[in-house]
C-alpha cells in the first residue's frame, strides 16, 4: 500500500488471521506477539512513572461505580496499601488539552482528564490495549492509524502516552461503524453472523465493505477474487470519498 501503511502484525496464525488472510489482507513483517513484549511495556510504564505521569491504583470498579470516570482517589497514595493494584494514567498532569486532525471527521479537540485516568496495566498484570498499541505502533514504525469510530476517544489517551514518551504522531483516520438496521455495532457480542469462509461469500462481502465505505466499486467487481478487488481498491481508494457519519448500515448483500 502507499504511504507505508502497515497491518499490525498481531493477528496471524490465530481465527482472525486466518479470516485476514481468507480476505487477501497479509502483513508484510514477521508477527509479534504481545506476551513477548513485556519489557518493552514495562520500560514505557517506568518512563511514565518516573515523571509523575503513571501511578498504581487498587480500587475496584464496585468502588467507584457511582461515578461516570475513575475519580483519581489513588493520585495522592494508595487507598488499599495492601491489595493488588493496577497501573493508571495521569490524565490530569499529562498533555491536555489533546487535538489532532482527523482524516475522516476533521480537527478533533479533547481534555483527557475528562476521559478518566486510563488502566495501562491490569492489575491481574496483563497490559491494556492503551499503552501495548502506543509502544507497539511506535517500534513498528507506524504512520498511519485506521480503525473504527469507536476507538476515536480513545485517542487523547494514546497522544497523551506518545508525548509522555517521546514517539512520533501518526496520522489518524477513523472510519465509520458498520452497523444493524437497529444500530448495533456488527459483533459477536450482537449475535452478527460470522463472516464468510468460502470463496464467493468472501468476494461478495469485500465488495459490500468497498461500498460500505462508499468506494464506489465497478459492479463488475462484485464476483472478482479478492486480490483484484484489493488491487482496485488499493488503486482508487480515497478518503474524500467517505462521508463524515459515525456509523452505516451493511449495504444489502445482491
Ligand atoms: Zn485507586
Amino acid at each position: 500500500m502507499t504511504q507505508s501503511t502497515r497491518y499490525r502484525g498481531r493477528f496471524a496464525p490465530t481465527p482472525s488471521g486466518r479470516q485476514l488472510e481468507a480476505f487477501g489482507l497479509h502483513w508484510d513483517e514477521a508477527v509479534r506477539w504481545q506476551h513477548d513484549r513485556d519489557a518493552a511495556y514495562q520500560q514505557a510504564l517506568n518512563t511514565l512513572a518516573n515523571q509523575g505521569l503513571a501511578y498504581p491504583c487498587s480500587c475496584s470498579r464496585k468502588q467507584w461505580r457511582d461515578y461516570p470516570v475513575y475519580p483519581g482517589w489513588c493520585r495522592t497514595g494508595l487507598s488499599g496499601p495492601t491489595q493488588p493494584v493496577a497501573w493508571r494514567l495521569r490524565s490530569d498532569l499529562a498533555k491536555r488539552p489533546i487535538q489532532w486532525h482527523d482524516r475522516l471527521f476533521g480537527w478533533q479537540q479533547f481534555d483527557p482528564e475528562t476521559l478518566g485516568d486510563v488502566v495501562l496495566k491490569r492489575k491481574d498484570a496483563l497490559w491494556a490495549y492503551q499503552l501495548a498499541v502506543v509502544v507497539d505502533d511506535a517500534e513498528q514504525g507506524i504512520t498511519d492509524v485506521v480503525r473504527g469510530f469507536d476507538l476515536l476517544d480513545n485517542t487523547p489517551w494514546q497522544r497523551q502516552l506518545q508525548v509522555a514518551l517521546a514517539f512520533p504522531e501518526p496520522r489518524y483516520l477513523h472510519l465509520p461503524l458498520v452497523v444493524t438496521p437497529q444500530g448495533q455495532k456488527l459483533s459477536k457480542q450482537n449475535l452478527a453472523p460470522a463472516l464468510a469462509d468460502e470463496p464467493r461469500g468472501i468476494r461478495q462481502q469485500l465488495f459490500l465493505a468497498l461500498q460500505a465505505l462508499d468506494q464506489a466499486p465497478p459492479s463488475d467487481l462484485a464476483q472478482a477474487p479478492v486480490t483484484r478487488q484489493l488491487d482496485w481498491a488499493v488503486a482508487h481508494w480515497s478518503v474524500e470519498q467517505l462521508s463524515p457519519s459515525a456509523q452505516r448500515e451493511w449495504p444489502q448483500e445482491s
